[in-house]
């Protein structure tokens, strides 16, 4: 980041409707929305959940995303306006000359252009497959919650975003965000046929997709490769919806994959994370004890679960913290979560 985290994270923490009143006028949540001619109330804001959603024109995002789209700004021009007009003071990190801090701007910028492009592709897709709705509702995903999630559908094909992000000229960051891939001259997209999952940081950002195979593809999960955006070592997944959960039940549990997280979240239980498809690491452990001293290990209860539970347990016991396993025997978290949620 250009601008520190400590400032990023005071403007993530001031309330959306605050931040939203210097644009609109909100009465009891409700709003005209800005982005489509209307004269009775269909955006609708969620404090709790630092996030608006409009139910006419179906734009949705966090504080920030409001003012980048309402204002025509980048994420860091948003996080400037923002932190003046609530006299928040910006500070900026050091760089070795202005050409290198412009070109790590310009970098980040595309990264974003290209993530949010590739989201709302992904997305539409999705909202426009009946099957793949069908498939997700069986996973106990209707509409609300594929919203919540913002889960997405790559469809099948080699060009689905790869012919855009060519003509915008995206290629280069493109290709190392591990989006847009080259085999012998020809560009493709990485993803095809799977159910996208954006990650994002703890600011909400997207930094990347998960991507879930539909059928029988290999592998069956995809993770984002590691690049100056994302590093998997220090992310973990649920975690920007986890941290207020985590610190009230003073524990996190953790979990194997995306799935898992989102069924448990779905079914009431909210202070669950996972590492995203690789063993979870000294560090990730680390970021959680900002948060809490005790965490729940729940993998699943086979074979490679159950090794990746001894490990875990040990660099988590090394670190200090409480610690707690929950043996299963033939479910994952993520079967389990539905199956005693519909009782
Ligand atoms: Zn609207």
């Amino acid at each position: 980041m250009i601008i520190s985290e400590n400032t990023i994270e005071r403007v993530r923490a001031l309330s959306i409707d605050d931040v939203l009143s210097t644009y609109i006028t909100i009465k009891k949540n409700e709003a005209c929305c800005p982005f489509h001619n209307e004269k009775t109330p269909s955006f609708r804001i969620n404090i709790k959940k630092n996030y608006y959603k409009c139910f006419g024109c179906g734009k949705s995002g966090d504080a920030i995303r409001f003012v980048q789209e309402v204002r025509k700004l980048t994420f860091l021009e948003a996080i400037e306006t923002i932190a003046k007009s609530h006299n928040i003071q910006v500070e900026y990190l050091e760089f070795g000359s202005e050409e290198e801090r412009k070109e790590k701007i310009t970098k980040l910028e595309t990264a974003k252009l290209i993530l949010n492009y590739a989201h709302d592709y992904y997305r539409n897709a999705l909202a426009n497959n009946p099957a793949m709705k069908t498939y997700l509702l069986e996973r106990g995903f209707d509409d609300d919650k594929i919203e919540e999630w913002q889960l997405g559908f790559a469809p099948n094909g080699w060009k689905n975003i790869t012919t855009h992000v060519i003509n915008q000229n995206w290629y280069t960051v493109a290709n190392e965000i591990g989006l847009v891939l080259t085999s012998k001259d020809q560009n493709y997209d990485a993803l095809r046929n799977r159910i996208t999952i954006p990650i994002f940081d703890k600011h909400g950002q997207i930094i990347g997709f998960g991507a879930r195979a539909i059928g029988d593809d290999k592998p069956k999960y995809l993770n984002p490769n590691e690049n100056f955006l994302y590093s998997k070592s220090t992310i973990l997944f649920g975690l920007d919806r986890a941290m207020e959960a985590i610190k009230k039940e003073k524990c996190a549990i953790l979990v194997e994959g995306y799935f898992d997280v989102m069924s448990m979240h779905n079914a009431g239980v909210e202070n669950v994370v996972a590492p995203c498809g690789t063993a979870c690491d000294e560090k990730q452990l680390q970021l959680l004890k900002r948060y809490t001293d005790t965490i729940t290990i729940m993998y699943d209860g086979d074979t490679a679960g159950q090794a990746s539970t001894t490990k875990l347990l040990n660099k988590a016991l090394k670190l200090g913290f409480n610690t707690l396993t929950v043996e299963l025997t033939d479910k994952d978290p993520d079967q389990l979560a539905r199956e005693y949620s519909n009782q």
